[in-house]
């Protein structure tokens, strides 16, 4: 029996608990997620007793308050279940609470993070539009100010969690007159106020039990009050806290989900014979088998080293940017090849590596496209070089001392 006393454990205990969690109720529900189309209600309840909305949300506001190395060991383990699971919660714990913990008002977390820790309320980023995507703070959803209140018009696409989230924080255009980030403020609404409608696409390729959505914003008033932080143009570092701490939790999803298809794909390998014996004894198998072992290691290895750093206080985004592009093209290459391991099982059935195959595609994409962080990262290196001599967040300089 999992025990569920959460906040009396210390994190060895909570890791094994979600470790057990993962392997006796996550995975086997797997399956039955698949056939229902969505992620079972009893998971859900599941995941909110066991705490995994608040894991990196404060104790003083009823979250477990695990460090960064933690919440990505964590991850780590729970993600070796299907990422859907994950993506119902992973707004919540990544994008919107660090966002409202570093920037919101005393008023706002104090309404807010208990609600999201015990998973009684879902939270979604609402950025990306159909015309600001990669160049996001061109979006164009205004708010404009009426009296005490702000009116909201625009609309957002491709959003996790919209169709079910209580609250969204919206990025809009306080300031029509500025052009870019300075004109946008972040601000908190309502999912239920009138005005907002919510829209679920026709298909997901990819992510199918847990698809995103659109969300309509038709007039819709919020109070003044609603602006993370009371500040107006203030979106641009809302946006990249939630950003940054979702990067690494993505690069520590993909690691666990490569995980999963090495362990499936070794197990199948060892038990399919041909030309008279398993294929895992063919070297050329025994050659990407191991391939993939290496580099997984190696971005978990990044990942980690990745979480300490930001455990030590300022955000190392360019590493973070590097972990999230490695793990994510990691997790790809090694799930393309487990599925060519698994020959016409990886492409007709119910095998679980294709559908994580098919998964893991969309993490080159979302929280940064892996060409826009090659160009970040190749534009952070010109600039710091030219500057200081020296590649940015490198250990070239000794952290600390
Ligand atoms: C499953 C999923 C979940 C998501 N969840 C959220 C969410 O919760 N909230 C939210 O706000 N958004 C979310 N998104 C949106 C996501 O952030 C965007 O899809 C992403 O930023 C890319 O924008 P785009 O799709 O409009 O692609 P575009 O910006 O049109 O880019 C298309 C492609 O062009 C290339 N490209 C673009 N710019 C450059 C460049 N500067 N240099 C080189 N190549 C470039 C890249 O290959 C890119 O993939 C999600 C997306 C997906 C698929």
């Amino acid at each position: 029996m999992i025990r569920t006393d959460i906040h009396d454990m210390d994190f060895p205990e909570y890791l094994a608990t979600i470790a057990a969690f993962t392997d006796d109720e996550l995975i086997p529900a797997e399956p039955e997620m698949v056939r229902e189309g969505e992620v079972p209600a009893r998971i859900l309840h599941r995941m909110a007793e066991l705490g995994l909305f608040g894991i990196s949300i404060p104790r003083e506001y009823g979250g477990l308050g695990w460090s960064m190395e933690q919440q990505v060991r964590l991850t780590l383990e729970f993600t070796r279940a299907s990422c859907v699971y994950r993506s119902r919660f992973s707004t919540v714990i990544g994008l919107c609470s660090q966002a409202i913990l570093d920037h919101g008002t005393d008023e706002q977390r104090a309404a807010m993070l208990p609600a999201m820790a015990a998973g009684e309320r879902v939270t979604a980023f609402a950025l990306t539009e159909p015309q600001a995507g990669s160049d996001a703070f061109s979006l164009q959803t205004t708010a404009e100010r009426d009296g005490d209140a702000y009116v909201l018009y625009g609309e957002k696409r491709f959003i996790t969690n919209a169709a079910w989230a209580d609250w969204f924080i919206v990025f809009a255009r306080t300031d029509p007159s500025v052009q870019g980030a300075p004109g946008v403020s972040a601000i908190l609404v309502d999912a239920h106020t009138d005005g907002v409608r919510t829209a679920l696409p026709d298909q997901m390729n990819g992510h199918a039990e847990g698809p995103v959505g659109e969300i309509y914003l038709d007039g819709v008033r919020v109070s003044t009050d609603a602006v993370i932080g009371g500040a107006e143009g203030q979106g641009l570092p809302v946006a990249l806290r939630g950003i940054n701490h979702a990067r690494l939790h993505v690069a520590a999803t993909c690691v666990g989900q490569a995980t999963r298809m090495l362990e499936e794909t070794v197990a199948y390998v060892s038990g399919r014979e041909q030309f008279g014996g398993p294929l895992a004894d063919l070297g050329a198998v025994q050659s990407d088998l191991g391939e993939s072992f290496a580099e997984v290691e190696a971005a978990r290895a990044l990942t980690l080293e990745c979480a300490r750093a930001f455990d030590t206080g300022a955000i190392p985004r360019h590493q973070i940017s590097a972990a999230k592009l490695f793990a994510s093209e990691t997790a790809s290459r090694v799930g393309d090849r487990c599925v060519q391991l698994l020959g016409g099982v990886g492409i007709v059935g119910d095998h679980p590596v294709p559908r994580m195959w098919r998964d893991v595609r969309a993490l080159r994409i979302y929280e940064g496209s892996s060409p826009v962080h090659r160009r970040n990262l190749a534009k952070a290196m010109v600039r710091s070089v030219h500057t200081d001599g020296a590649l940015p967040d490198t250990y070239r300089v000794i952290r600390g001392g």
